[in-house]
């Protein structure tokens, strides 16, 4: 009996072991995956590609001024269209979070008539960096974006994403541009554990996270010296419309049937649900105007393209849509907020952003007016797709007012 018993004693001794070996292994595993920045084979991928890259910030001659504590930033929305965006004149109020931002903190300047170049996220998003005038794939690929311009004239350079790495496969343009900044997050890379901010979090998606890593670097200091920051999200109003958390659910009645929202909900559910989803990005993107409202700061907004709500025959966008690229899914939502200090060092710019605000563009003036709102001089800048010009040109092609074939 005695013998017996010091068995089981060993057994469970082995047992115990044998369990916690487990747990040490599980916990070193889940702790690798908390790095602060994308993982080096990742980086080792795409470097490749992007080494291969024209590099403009050598072959351009660039000029700044007063710029020290300059913050240039783009938010990066996802799915959010013109139409039904309560800044632009929507009868919704589906934006209150940005309520302040338009005349008592800082002033925000809607541009209504602003058009994606593509219906696809990655390659949407690349032409928001990329400076060529219409769409072509292999523009894209051959040369670095304003993230390298800006990294080259000293500014700290972050793109933080709630997971625009990881969409799209190999042919995701965004991967190389991405790892033009000094600083890179996807959401594998930001702990999101921690929520010291407290920043309501989504149901389903993580666009919280790019705010809680934007919060952090600006507390930690990374972005006290001239900055350029490209805050991403991924979800926001995106189908199946259920990303934001409940709270958020104030038009109701709501779409709640996830992936088979086209057969299971009615039009009005469908908007309801994509009105929360709006609201909720308002609020996030929110957090991060509210943090940098002292400084010397120009913010430009924008969705990386539109969306079909149903009522031009069709709903979601890019691939997911048909092969039409419809008024909807390219005429996206976007304004400019700039500070108070920005105004005051930047009257002729404030005004000329005012004066421009209700031409026809796409998202190929960005590139041009990043720089030049950013008071950089170079042979680059085309002061026609600026912003911040008196010169800038509407874009008159028919397309910009049809739908048009990809
Ligand atoms: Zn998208």
């Amino acid at each position: 009996m005695i013998k017996n018993r010091y068995i089981y004693y060993i057994l469970a001794l082995l047992g115990l072991l044998i369990f916690c070996m487990q747990i040490t292994k599980y916990i070193k595993k889940y702790d690798s995956k908390k790095k602060n920045e994308l993982n080096p084979g990742i980086i080792a991928k795409y470097q490749n590609i992007l080494n291969k890259k024209d590099d403009l910030s050598k072959r351009y001659d660039f000029l700044q001024k007063d710029n020290d504590d300059l913050l240039v930033i783009l938010l990066r929305a996802e799915s959010t269209r013109a139409k039904e965006f309560f800044p632009n004149g929507y009868k919704v109020h589906n934006t209150p979070y940005f309520d302040k931002f338009q005349n008592d903190i800082g002033k925000m300047v809607n541009l209504p008539h602003l058009y994606s170049l593509r219906n696809g996220t990655p390659i949407a998003v690349a032409h928001m960096l990329t400076r060529f005038k219409e769409h072509n794939l292999q523009s894209i690929l051959s040369e670095k974006s304003v993230i390298s311009v800006f990294d080259s004239l000293g500014f700290e350079t972050a793109y933080i994403s709630s997971n625009d790495f990881s969409i799209g496969g190999n042919a995701n343009p965004l991967k190389t541009i991405i790892l033009e900044a000094k600083h890179q997050f996807d959401e594998e890379s930001i702990d999101m554990k921690k929520n010291e901010y407290n920043i309501a979090e989504g149901l389903n998606g993580n666009d919280w996270i790019s705010s809680l890593q934007f919060l952090r670097m600006y507390d930690q200091g990374k972005f006290d010296k001239k900055s350029f920051v490209v805050v991403s999200q991924h979800a926001g109003p995106h189908e199946p419309y259920n990303y934001h958390p409940k709270s958020f659910n104030k038009f109701q009645p709501t779409c709640d049937a996830g992936n088979d929202f086209v057969y299971n909900c009615s039009k009005e559910e469908i908007l309801n649900s994509y009105n929360n989803g709006v609201m909720y990005s308002s609020y996030l993107f929110s957090l991060v105007m509210e943090k940098v409202k002292d400084r010397n700061a120009i913010i430009i907004f924008s969705s990386d393209h539109g969306q079909s709500l149903g009522d031009d025959g069709d709903y979601g966008h890019g691939y997911m849509a048909s092969n039409m690229m419809s008024q909807n899914q390219r005429n996206v939502a976007s304004f400019v907020w700039m500070s108070d200090k920005y105004i005051q060092q930047n009257k002729d710019k404030f005004e000329n952003i005012k004066q421009n605000s209700q031409k026809y563009l796409t998202h190929s003036i960005l590139f041009h007016t990043f720089l030049d709102c950013a008071n950089i001089e170079s042979d680059i800048i085309e002061k026609e797709r600026s912003l911040c010009s008196t010169k800038l040109k509407s874009d008159t092609k028919k397309e910009f007012y049809s739908d048009k074939k990809i």
